[in-house]
């Protein structure tokens, strides 16, 4: 059943192979959007399986970290949607290469800061411009918790406070436009990318979660399916954790 009613909206979903961007994309076909998907791995079995929500859905291979295929994305997805804009943007590809400061490379510090903030531009820039044409947009952004601050998580850390500020100038920027601009901000979610944390720093993680579990993708995908939505018209510059009461 809809919560969030999206019906007729073209969503762009990045990282939607796994995880919270799976996620989103299975809570955004729900609410009725049409999609289009990204990812560097292969879409087409979530891409057929979410046509039958009764919505538009086209899945290509996506590298955010990469500007000219991120242009060139956005130019086959309107032309295979046949729309002429994307009504909401969910900028939630990331990826963490941890490591203390002392022992990371130059490769782990810039893999990250090119796909974890690069992509905010290259992604952005493309569906800016035809959300100011038609006076509305929704723009949402997966940071995370770690932009406070974590141990092992210099480049990942540096990466997702850099989506805030980002976020929060996007969104006084475009406001009087009619285009909101946020970002959450999970804290230990289940997904691939925390399944290959080491099960003692696991426990270390739970035992300081309030809720005493690990969220699921799901949970972070309702409030990104709110903050697209109608019902979030007047939250800009916001960011929201998801994170179960986890305070770093
Ligand atoms: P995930 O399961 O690893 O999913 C991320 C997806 O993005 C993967 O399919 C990945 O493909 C894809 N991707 C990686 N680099 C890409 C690129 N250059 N271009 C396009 N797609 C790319 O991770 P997740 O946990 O769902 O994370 C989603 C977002 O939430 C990230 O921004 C992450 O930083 C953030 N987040 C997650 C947590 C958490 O606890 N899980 C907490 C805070 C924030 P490959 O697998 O091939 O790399």
């Amino acid at each position: 059943m809809p919560r969030y009613d999206l019906t007729g909206k073209v969503a762009l979903v990045t990282g939607a192979a796994s995880g919270i961007g799976k996620a989103t994309a299975i809570r955004l076909a729900k609410e009725g959007a049409n999609l289009a998907l990204g990812d560097l791995k292969d879409l087409s079995e979530l891409c057929d399986s979410l046509k039958n929500y009764g919505v538009k859905v086209v899945a290509l291979k996506l590298d955010v970290s990469d500007y000219s295929s991120c242009e060139s994305f956005y130019k086959s997805a309107l032309s295979e949607l046949c729309v002429e804009r994307v009504d909401i943007l969910v900028n939630n590809a990331g990826i963490n290469r941890d490591s203390l400061f002392v022992k990371m490379s130059f490769e782990q510090w810039d893999d990250v800061i090119k796909v974890d903030l690069y992509s905010m531009f290259n992604m952005t820039k493309q569906v800016v411009p035809k959300m100011l044409e038609n006076s509305w947009g929704r723009i949402v952004n997966v940071s995370s918790i770690s932009w406070l601050g974590n141990i092992g998580q210099a480049n990942y850390s540096a990466a997702k406070a850099g989506v805030i500020g980002f976020t929060k100038t996007l969104a006084r920027e475009l406001a009087k436009h009619g285009i909101t601009v946020n970002a959450v901000c999970p804290g230990f979610i289940d997904t691939p990318m925390t399944r290959a944390v080491p099960e003692k720093i696991r426990e270390m993680i739970l035992s300081r979660i309030p809720m005493k579990r690990i969220g699921n993708p799901e949970e972070v995908a309702s409030v990104i399916a709110f903050l697209c939505s109608d019902d979030a018209s007047y939250i800009t510059g916001e960011v929201i954790g998801v994170t179960g009461g986890l305070v770093l």
